[in-house]
């Protein structure tokens, strides 16, 4: 099917998303066109923002419209405790049960050795760097129960543990391969809570 040059534009961007397909990208697209002007603006506006105002938090890696992020700069929190996940999403799924209360460092990715993934290709020298000068006396292993949430947990326990750092590992309430995106609060709570030491 040919259509306008700049449907058939819009159509390529909204396939470019995951899991849309042309059908689906075609179908949107007609959609949006069919959208008020004001709206289409909102939208238009609201995915330059995001893209041009958030960046990654210089001390651990979430994604923030500040840097340090808020969490970072809260002189509330437990400052003894660092809590490491996959990526920024696994935050706020741990912020929204609100019983977690220390510091966070976020790996983007997971060392996988099958895909010649290593610790140098995630943000995690800059952990090292941060333990070396801070207090931080645990540091609790969130990665999901994968074969590359394993291999990452092993490593940041086997480089840790010799520097006197007590490193912990969420408990098995997680289902093999479960996310922690996904987790329930209850099943994150308890996994959290049961945590054994690695
Ligand atoms: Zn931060």
């Amino acid at each position: 099917m040919l259509y306008p040059t700049p449907i058939a534009k819009l159509i390529e961007s909204y396939s470019k998303l995951p899991g849309i397909g042309v059908k689906t990208a075609t179908r949107l697209a007609f959609y949006t066109i069919g959208m008020e002007d004001e709206v289409v603006n909102e939208f238009a506006k609201n995915l330059l923002a995001a893209k041009r105002e958030l960046s990654y938090c210089s001390i651990c890696g979430n994604l923030t419209d500040q840097d340090p992020c808020a969490i970072c700069q809260d002189d509330t929190r437990d400052k003894f405790t660092i809590l490491i996940v996959e990526d920024s999403r696994d935050v706020s799924a741990m912020e929204n049960i609100q019983e977690y209360h220390g510091l966070y460092h976020v790996l983007h990715g997971l060392i996988s050795p099958m895909n010649g993934i290593g610790p140098d290709d995630i943000n995690l020298k800059s952990l090292l760097t941060r333990l070396m000068d801070s207090e931080v006396s645990e540091v609790i292993v969130a990665t999901n129960a994968t074969a590359d949430g394993e291999a990452t947990s092993m490593y940041i326990s086997r480089v840790l543990k010799p520097a006197g750092i007590k490193v912990t590992r969420l408990a098995r309430g997680l289902a093999v391969g479960a996310d922690i995106e996904y987790a329930d609060e209850l099943t994150l709570l308890r996994a959290i809570e049961n945590r054994t030491e690695l």
